[in-house]
């Protein structure tokens, strides 16, 4: 009997030192000013992996921590169907030529050919001994589509811009095509503009600015022509740039120096004081000019001179190659007696005409 009351004394003894239950009074309670348990208390977030542990792979996933511990880096994963996968935005240079196009101040560039189609008035009705210059509202409409089509019409002001740039900052298509029309006929706006805007082709209208707003078998011309209004909303557009044809359409390779330079400045002025824009391109009325006429539109400041115009007759059209530059920029005349398979024609055959081996 003494045995088993040293052992429950013993028990006694001992349980006194067993460590003390949660609900032990001496246990802090929690902060009664934060509801939070303190510091020592709480769960101590989980350690990041260490250089040495061994995470479990996942497929697609880098297999181990970056080299300093921290979180390796995302990378693209090796799987292109894992999307979900966080991609790194690397920057990927464009490329500085697309396909189809060639650069300024390149050898290919100087010698790819630019045809510069050239129309005049638009008309459903006219005499068919006299329609060089006119073409119906609806062959108009199939030779912008075929070009459209075939070619990347370009504006004349993006070729001259090409042709000049010397730091090969500027492309040009390798199927280049432009449009112009000469004089400002009424129909230029009321039914070449329409449909340029919808086909999103650009051309160049050369002006005679002493026959703008003229009403056609009233005053000096046949057809009617555009009003200065109509002119300032075309160029404004963007699309549509108005240029010089001379004040009179006169042929300057025919007439003295000072009506010449009359001729050229009055024009230009013109054209600059109601479009609010630089004019400096000119066309030569009747394609007619002497090289004293060139000397004085460079003087009074045209850039660009277009030299042949508006005789169709018995001429082998050809095109422009930028090696050529832009003061003698030849054209192909519109005849009003061709269809839309007869234009994409006549610019195979000034392609084929021009001759590079020089
Ligand atoms: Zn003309």
């Amino acid at each position: 009997m003494k045995k088993y009351i040293l052992i429950l004394a013993a028990v006694l003894i001992l349980s006194s030192f067993a460590p003390r239950s949660e609900n032990n009074n001496n246990v802090p309670s929690p902060s009664p000013s934060t509801g939070q348990a303190p510091a020592w208390l709480q769960v101590p977030p989980t350690p990041a992996p260490s250089p040495t542990s061994a995470p479990t792979p996942t497929p697609g996933a880098p297999a181990s921590a970056a080299p300093d511990g921290s979180a390796p880096a995302p990378t693209q994963s090796a799987d292109p169907n894992q999307s979900s996968a966080p991609v790194t935005a690397s920057p990927v240079p464009s490329p500085t030529i697309q396909p189809g196009y060639v650069k300024a101040g390149t050898p290919e560039a100087e010698t790819v050919k630019v045809p510069i189609l050239l129309y005049h008035h638009i008309a459903d009705e006219f005499d068919l001994t006299n329609a060089i210059s006119i073409i119906s509202p609806r062959d108009f409409n199939l030779h912008m589509t075929a070009i459209k089509t075939q070619y990347k019409p370009i504006s004349l002001r993006e070729y001259v811009e090409f042709v000049n740039c010397k730091d090969g900052s500027k492309t040009l298509p390798t199927n280049p095509i432009i449009v112009t029309f000469d004089d400002g006929y009424l129909s230029n706006y009321e039914v070449a503009y329409p449909i340029l805007k919808k086909l999103e082709i650009p051309a160049t209208i050369f002006i005679v600015t002493d026959t703008v707003g003229e009403i056609g078998g009233k005053g000096k011309v046949n057809y009617s022509h555009f009003t200065w209004e109509q002119a300032k909303e075309m160029q404004d557009s963007g699309l549509i740039d108005i240029e010089s044809h001379t004040n009179d359409h006169i042929k300057l390779g025919e007439t003295d120096i000072d009506t010449v330079n009359y001729e050229l400045r009055k024009s230009k002025y013109l054209i600059e004081k109601k479009l609010g824009k630089t004019c400096d391109m000119i066309a030569y009325p009747y394609g007619s000019y002497t090289d004293e006429a060139i000397q004085a539109s460079k003087k009074a400041g045209y850039n660009v001179q277009c030299l042949v115009g508006d005789d169709a007759t018995n001429i082998d059209y050809e095109v422009n190659i930028p090696r050529d530059g832009v003061m003698n920029l030849t054209r192909i005349t519109v005849s009003g007696t061709m269809g839309n398979v007869n234009v994409i024609e006549l610019v195979r055959k000034a392609i084929a005409n021009k001759n590079i081996d020089y």
